[in-house]
């Protein structure tokens, strides 16, 4: 399979596109047109759609996407998580493992904490996670609906997945959220270079992503609880001394959400 591909749309949302030899995969479409320009002009028909979490800029273009597709005489099958109901017609629930035509096998994972029923979709081979908006490059999802304690275990999942794992997180953060790592580890050397590397691309229009998770484990605060200097850093934001990894979770989300 070719890399998938990063249709931009509102102000930094990705919507990626997995080209298969039976058709295109949508992952997460917010809105419907940007994606029928790009399956009109490369006379591509779409497979189906995988949705990570119920927020509008993640789900708004499914129906006009449905409708589009029936006027090729074709019909979607849309997958997602109990919060997506209403517009699934597939239920993807953690810890399955499903079969798509042209993906092969795909598993489901559990990435709850930005919204309750989160989920993330992993294909073991060629090792591609598309996540949403649970972990960014640089950062993870702020908490909407879930706890830090269930944050922890999410990153802990995606932690525990292969190094070489390409990430297709759904916004261009990285930049913002590189800005406010180098104020959580400033010594981190890799922070550094990240952020001068992605402000190239980023001059250019190129789009950040996907990652790797072994890039993140270098650059990421959120996979960074470990780092003395962070924990130092946090622990001097929350006038409080170490505790434990989850609470230091929680105040540098707290951190983060007032940078
Ligand atoms: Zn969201």
């Amino acid at each position: 399979m070719h890399s998938p591909i990063a249709i931009s749309s509102f102000n930094d949302n990705y919507i990626w596109i997995i080209e298969t030899d039976q058709g295109c995969w949508v992952v997460d479409p917010g809105d419907a047109k940007p994606v029928i320009s790009w399956l009109v002009a490369n006379q591509q028909r779409i497979a189906g759609i995988l949705l990570t979490h119920h927020h509008a800029d993640h789900v708004g273009g499914v129906e006009a996407l449905e409708a589009f597709a029936q006027t090729q005489q074709q019909t979607l099958t849309v997958w997602g998580p109990d919060e997506c109901q209403r517009w699934r017609t597939e239920a993807a629930k953690p810890g399955d493992l499903l079969s798509l035509p042209g993906l092969g096998q795909v598993s489901v994972i559990d990435v709850s904490a930005h919204t309750l029923g989160h989920i993330a979709y992993f294909l073991p081979e060629p090792a591609w996670l598309f996540c949403g908006d649970s972990l960014f490059s640089a950062g993870c999802g702020r908490l909407f609906e879930g706890t830090p304690l269930q944050l922890f275990h999410t990153l802990q999942r995606i932690n525990d997945l292969p190094a070489h794992t390409h990430i297709f997180p759904a916004h261009e953060y990285t930049q913002k959220n590189l800005a406010f790592a180098q104020h959580v580890e400033p010594s981190n050397e890799s922070l550094a270079l990240a952020y001068h590397e992605v402000s190239s691309w980023r001059e250019q229009k190129r789009p950040s992503l996907p990652t790797t998770l072994a890039r993140e484990r270098l650059i990421n605060p959120f996979l960074r609880l470990h780092s003395p200097e962070l924990r130092e850093q946090v622990s001097h934001f929350a006038e409080q001394a170490f505790q434990s990894e989850v609470i230091t979770l929680a105040q540098l989300r707290q951190w983060k959400d007032q940078s």
